[in-house]
């Protein structure tokens, strides 16, 4: 995240394409990374091209999103979010957090259950494109929230701030291949593959 923006590197996926059968089909995985994916890499480094926000931190023009091109906003939150997304999934994925991170969400929720309700909730109901966040507040508390697009907590347009610790997308382009318009069903079978050590990771470094 202090990486310049035009040194950011397409990540590479952490497993196969099928690796999240048969909760994420192969060929939606496969479209997403190598085309969605990559596109919104591709056109933020056009975006910033021979512009100030080349040079920028990528972490600090998230933050000032709202002074930058609307191009740089879509693309870079495109990028940053699959960043986040495919590192917290994996083909071991599933079951509940432990430690630290459990603690917090029975602290903040009263139970991982409640925490899930909740996060189903805001997946659902974020109408029409965007994603479904677990973030870390200022304060370090747990909050669930949505964001349209590919805003992210993160920006300074957000609805609600803090670091993501796990996000879901829930643009139509990430389960339509295999759900069409049963998105419920798509929410729900990503519970199945979450890496919870990497979320627990990623809740370490936030706090
Ligand atoms: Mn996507």
């Amino acid at each position: 995240m202090n990486t310049q923006v035009k040194n950011l590197q397409f990540p590479s996926l952490p497993y196969a394409y099928d690796a999240l059968e048969p909760h994420i089909d192969a060929m939606t995985m496969e479209i997403h990374y190598t085309r969605h994916h990559k596109a919104y890499f591709d056109n933020l480094q056009a975006a910033v091209k021979d512009t100030e926000m080349a040079d920028m931190p990528f972490a600090d023009l998230l933050k000032n999103i709202s002074k930058y091109p609307v191009a740089v906003r879509n693309n870079g939150g495109g990028h940053f979010n699959h960043s986040l997304f495919w590192t917290i999934m994996s083909a071991n994925g599933g079951g509940k957090p432990q430690g630290e991170l459990a603690e917090a969400i029975n602290k903040n929720f009263g139970s991982f259950e409640a925490m899930q309700e909740k996060f189903n909730t805001a997946a659902k109901t974020r109408f029409g494109s965007g994603w479904a966040w677990l973030c870390v507040k200022s304060d370090k508390s747990l909050a669930v929230c949505s964001s349209p697009n590919q805003d992210n907590p993160l920006m300074d347009v957000a609805e609600c701030h803090g670091t993501p610790i796990l996000g879901l997308d829930v643009w139509e382009h990430a389960y339509y291949l295999k759900y069409q318009n049963k998105r419920p069903d798509y929410i729900s079978a990503f519970w199945n593959v979450i890496n919870w050590d990497a979320v627990t990771k990623n809740y370490t470094n936030a706090i």
